[in-house]
């Protein structure tokens, strides 16, 4: 048996997925065998492009793939031996927004809880209900539910049975700016509590402000699985934004390694990396070549570019 609190949430070694062809069409390789480990605390981001496996590994979690081979442990029990404690230990928010129109909210919820046999005396449906804001609905027919409350639903449905582990597969998408806002608050709310929390997200911006951990798939395949800083450190360049006192028709050439573009014609930007220059260098460099500076600022690199550089 695993103890209260085991290190890791997740733990996942050489995970294969191969869907079965059809007569139309090949057998697909959804996930080439994964390693993956997620600390138990932590919230962890599962990022690719679409396609990569990310839905097929959440749902793998969830029970509602079976996995070709590999191992999976879930809060330390292995979802072979001991599935039933392995799926009491995860709640799953699916991609799709499926919901049964012909139950209200607070219905669902209750259907939910029978599923996963919380006595009716532990159950707290109205108070998660209000936590993601459907307190008001909870008597609605889900069929009048909006996009945004369909969402909000089903992460109130995986927290039913209070799982130590959250899972939310692109929650996001398709939400409208105040919902999304909502939505984070709430998973804030339940990773301060100690819930670790897993989610996969287009948002790139979304996953550097909201992970601590990230950890890449493509093509069926880790590429990385970093904390957040390590993996934008990886970004190897740095940006000089400089604004000059007079304009310029055409960047000046600051040498080898250094990518020079006029933003605006008094706004010169600087691509270099920084292994090989430094920012007093160029800013040196850029003055003798007889630019006159005003201001000067950097930019890091963002997870975007670390993105798509490893996915390409
Ligand atoms: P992601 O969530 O990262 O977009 P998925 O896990 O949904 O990726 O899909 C991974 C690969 O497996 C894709 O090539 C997809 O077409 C394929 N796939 C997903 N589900 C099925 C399925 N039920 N049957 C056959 N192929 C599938
Ligand atoms: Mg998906």
């Amino acid at each position: 048996m695993p103890s209260e609190t085991p290190a890791n949430a997740i733990e996942v070694s050489n995970l294969v997925k191969t869907y079965p062809g059809t007569k139309r069409t090949q057998p697909k390789e959804a996930l080439k065998g994964i390693d993956l480990t997620v600390p138990r605390g932590s919230i962890f981001g599962l990022l690719g492009p679409n396609g990569a496996g990310k839905s097929t590994f959440i749902n793998i979690l969830a029970g509602l793939v079976i996995k070709t081979a590999g191992n999976v442990r879930i809060w330390g029990f292995d979802q072979d031996a001991n599935p039933r404690h392995a799926r009491a230990s995860i709640g799953v928010v699916p991609q799709e927004l499926n919901i049964d129109p012909f139950f209200t909210p607070l219905e669902a919820m209750d259907v939910q809880a029978g599923l996963y046999a919380v006595p009716k005396a532990e159950r707290r449906s109205m108070e998660i209900l209000s936590r993601v804001g459907l307190a008001e609905h909870a008597n609605a027919y889900a069929r009048s539910l909006s996009g945004g409350m369909r969402r909000r639903l089903l992460v109130a449905k995986a927290m039913v049975h209070q799982p130590p582990v959250l899972v939310l597969d692109e929650p996001t998408a398709g939400v409208d700016v105040e919902l999304r806002r909502m939505l984070w608050d709430y998973v804030r709310e339940l990773h301060a509590a100690g819930t670790t929390v897993i989610l996969t997200t287009h948002y790139l911006e979304e996953a550097e402000a909201m992970c601590d951990r990230i950890a890449i798939l493509n093509h069926g395949q880790v590429v990385a699985c970093e904390p957040t800083p390590d993996l934008l450190a990886r970004i190897d360049k740095k940006t000089l934004v400089l604004r000059l006192a007079s304009p310029l028709d055409a960047p000046p050439d600051l040498g080898a390694g250094v990518n020079a573009r006029l933003r605006a014609p008094d706004l010169l930007a600087l691509t270099f990396s920084r292994g090989a220059d430094s920012a007093p260098a160029l800013v040196a460099n850029a003055q003798k070549a007889g630019l006159q500076i005003t201001d000067i600022t950097t930019e890091e690199p963002k997870l975007e570019e670390v993105f798509l550089s490893l996915t390409q």
